[in-house]
């Protein structure tokens, strides 16, 4: 049994799904336990694209919603933060400031681009732009490591032109192992995201290569998510997740109450 601890709702620029409609989802879907995690992603670089929002009325309506639904589900308060070099003391400042249960830290730039655009694959082909997020997630993480958890490791592959063809953990494996000593040196866990099961990669982010890699180095802490901005997706393709982590020797994930894990039985 897992919670999915990776949602978001119409607080995030990219959704427009209503709270309660995840809350009903996820309860239909037998969860015990789930986690809004709307982005705040300051200073996007495409101006348009806001990704921020009244943290306030955010934490009212989830107060409302664990109210209503206290009986069926545990609904718990996150963030997912956009990382980037600048943002460090400001996303401190906000992780203070408000009562989180739980903040995930998610690279989603490469050199300032949004790389679900194909303009930073045409400048350095797959590969390099794979290296690139990499290193980029690396030094964020020396720089912010304030957060509970990584999200979606490898999360720059979905958007690959050629897929996820330029990608394995053996070609980025030194780069990956550091990123994920640097996480268990600082108790942050390694997020499981379903994700790019659904996004045609086929497989979650990180790859089960990667997932394997961390139990190896000594990681114990996985969360799992299933990034839904939809209700449909919400616990999506968690059978095959439960699968990837069995295989990889865990026997148990973890959710965060007041940004203190608590362990689930797989
Ligand atoms: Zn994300
Ligand atoms: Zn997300």
């Amino acid at each position: 049994m897992f919670a999915d601890i990776h949602l978001h709702s119409q607080y995030s620029f990219d959704s427009q799904e209503l709270m309660e409609n995840q809350v009903k989802r996820a309860v239909e879907t037998g969860l015990p336990v789930m986690c809004f995690t709307d982005h705040i992603d300051w200073d996007f670089p495409i101006p348009e694209m806001i990704f921020d929002y009244d943290v306030d009325q955010y934490m009212e309506e989830i107060a409302s919603l664990q109210e209503r639904y206290s009986s069926r589900i545990r609904i718990l308060k996150g963030v997912e933060l956009g990382m980037q070099p600048q943002l460090g003391d400001r996303y401190r400042e906000l992780l203070q400031k408000y009562p989180f249960d739980y903040a995930i830290s998610s690279q989603h730039l490469v050199e300032k681009k949004d790389p679900y655009y194909p303009e930073i694959f045409e400048e350095y082909g797959d590969a390099g732009v794979f290296r690139k997020y990499f290193e980029e997630t690396y030094e964020n993480l020396q720089a912010f490591h304030d957060a509970d958890t990584l999200g979606h490791l490898d999360y720059v592959v979905r958007y690959g032109q050629n897929g996820a063809g330029e990608y394995s953990f053996r070609r980025y494996g030194e780069i990956i192992d550091e990123i994920l000593k640097l996480l268990i040196r600082h108790d942050i866990a390694l997020e499981v995201n379903s994700a790019g099961i659904r996004k045609g990669l086929g497989f979650p982010n990180p790859h089960p290569d990667v997932i394997r890699r961390y139990r190896e180095l000594g990681g114990k802490l996985i969360t799992v998510g299933s990034d839904a901005h939809v209700s449909e997706d919400v616990g999506r393709d968690f059978p095959l997740l439960e699968q990837i982590l069995k295989a990889a020797g865990f026997t148990e994930t973890c959710y965060f109450v007041e940004r203190t894990p608590v362990f689930l039985k797989i």
